[in-house]
């Protein structure tokens, strides 16, 4: 490892430390915290955690985090009842975590302010990559809908509306632009197609019923995927809605 190599890391490391964000972990599976822990330090975070939901809400309100990753079924407390609680309290960004993807679609129904949703198993990397795009969200850092999204080898501009794939271009429809873009931006997200439907900006996507997204997906897919009857990037999440596969 050169000496550049270290200096750079060390110049990072300063970067990191005058904007350090706090995240809180409540978490009962010891091993998945360890792994998380690890994960978002690297990332340069400060990690706090707790293994219950009571005590868990404790050091929410002793360690005041920019983010929550909150698992769903806890000892002490239930998930659901520190969402709440916090929320009742302050709009601290929440990352709910659900055991399987069925919770998913009670919490959606439940819409008790959640920020966003991981499902396990899921990587680390992707739940990084989460808690940074929430970060943004909630501090308004990134002007929503002007950044370049790159993923899964898709280049989208939301500036001229182009989207590129390994030199293909391919052309879309305003709508269609505004659901690739929405999946795309949160890789693994599962959105309701009530979510979606609020993401697009064309007023004609509003005159139906839920269900148009349902077209609109179809004909996005047949426009992007190698093979529209076995998608690759976006998938159907049965009884939930849509989510882009991501790298
Ligand atoms: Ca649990």
């Amino acid at each position: 490892m050169g000496t550049y190599a270290s200096f750079a890391r060390q110049a990072n490391l300063l970067d990191y430390n005058l904007a350090m964000q706090r995240i809180l972990i409540i978490e009962d599976e010891a091993e998945l915290v360890k792994v998380l822990r690890s994960y978002l330090e690297q990332a340069g975070f400060e990690v706090h955690s707790s293994y219950r939901g009571d005590t868990g809400l404790e050091t929410w309100r002793s360690t005041h985090p920019d983010l929550v990753i909150l698992d769903l079924n806890l000892p002490g407390m239930d998930g659901l009842d520190v969402a709440r609680t916090i929320r009742r309290q302050d709009d601290t960004p929440i990352i709910m975590v659900t055991a399987r993807v069925e919770e998913t679609d009670r919490l959606i129904g439940l819409e008790l302010g959640a920020d966003d949703y991981i499902s396990k198993p899921y990587s680390p990397r992707e739940v990084v990559a989460r808690v940074r795009t929430v970060l943004r969200r909630a501090t308004g850092s990134v002007q929503r809908g002007t950044a370049i999204i790159r993923s899964a080898g898709f280049e989208i501009n939301p500036e001229n509306h182009s989207v590129i794939q390994n030199g293909t271009s391919f052309d879309l429809t305003p709508t269609e632009f505004q659901l690739l873009t929405a999946l795309a931006s949160a890789p693994g997200r599962v959105f309701s197609r009530l979510q979606l439907l609020e993401q697009t900006q064309d007023g004609s996507a509003y005159e139906g019923y839920e269900r148009t997204i349902d077209a609109h997906i179809k004909n996005l897919r047949s426009k992007i995927e190698p093979d529209p009857k076995q998608p690759r990037y976006i998938l159907t999440v049965f009884g939930v809605g849509y989510k882009f596969a991501g790298d």
